[in-house]
């Protein structure tokens, strides 16, 4: 029988936990959220995606002694020169919440015409061997959209009412979740890390 792994996921998200076991299951990885270890949040004080994935993934590898994986992600907005970037989740202010977020979005786009509000949502994956892992795998996903004025739809979550998909007419919070979790910036990066894990482990 094929021996399985464990990997801590340095979040404890029910609906990531579920993507990141399903997508992992084939490779026979346990995925396992940090909160079983009591793992406490990492502060995210990078300044870049991929450096706060990193800082999450090594505080989820220093507390569990086990592999881990982590994430961040978030909205960059052209004509914003790329904010709310890394602080998507707390942009209108520490405890905010997606409504202040989005409304604080808009504002700050009420200027900038249809055409010029183009934006992406941004992923950015990290699997960690141990705490001191000089080369973690680091993986990227990119979902282009477009910022409109007025929400549309009841799925997702944060900005995807007003994350419009330029080329179906529609916002990603009309997308059935099952499309969403298939095409989505999370979906990209999550299997390009996939691939990088299985192509790491053939040579190792
Ligand atoms: P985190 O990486 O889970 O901390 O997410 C960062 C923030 O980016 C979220 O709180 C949302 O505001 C935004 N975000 C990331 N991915 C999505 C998405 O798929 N839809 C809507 N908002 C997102």
């Amino acid at each position: 029988m094929t021996e399985r792994k464990i990997v801590v996921l340095a979040s404890n998200n029910k609906g990531k936990l579920r993507e990141f076991a399903a997508m992992f299951e084939p490779l026979h990885i346990d995925i396992r959220p940090q909160a079983d270890y009591g793992i406490p949040e990492a502060e995210e004080t990078g300044l870049t995606f991929v450096e706060n994935a990193i800082l999450k993934a090594r505080n989820a590898c220093e507390h569990s002694g086990l592999p881990a994986m982590a994430d961040d992600s978030g909205i960059e907005v052209d004509a914003l020169q790329g904010a709310p970037g890394i602080y998507s989740a707390r942009y209108a202010g520490p405890e905010c919440d997606d409504q202040a977020n989005n409304q604080k979005l808009v504002t700050a786009l009420r200027d900038v015409p249809p055409l010029e509000r183009s934006a992406r949502y941004r992923a950015c994956l990290i699997y960690m061997r141990h705490a001191a892992d000089p080369a973690p795998i680091i993986a990227e996903g990119v979902w282009e959209g477009r910022i409109i004025d007025d929400p549309r739809g009841k799925n997702g979550f944060g900005y995807d009412p007003y994350f419009l998909l330029p080329d179906r007419g529609i916002t990603s919070a009309e997308l059935p979740p099952e499309e969403k979790n298939r095409i989505s910036h999370r979906a990209i990066a999550l299997r390009i890390l996939l691939e990088k894990i299985k192509q790491h482990d053939a040579h190792s």
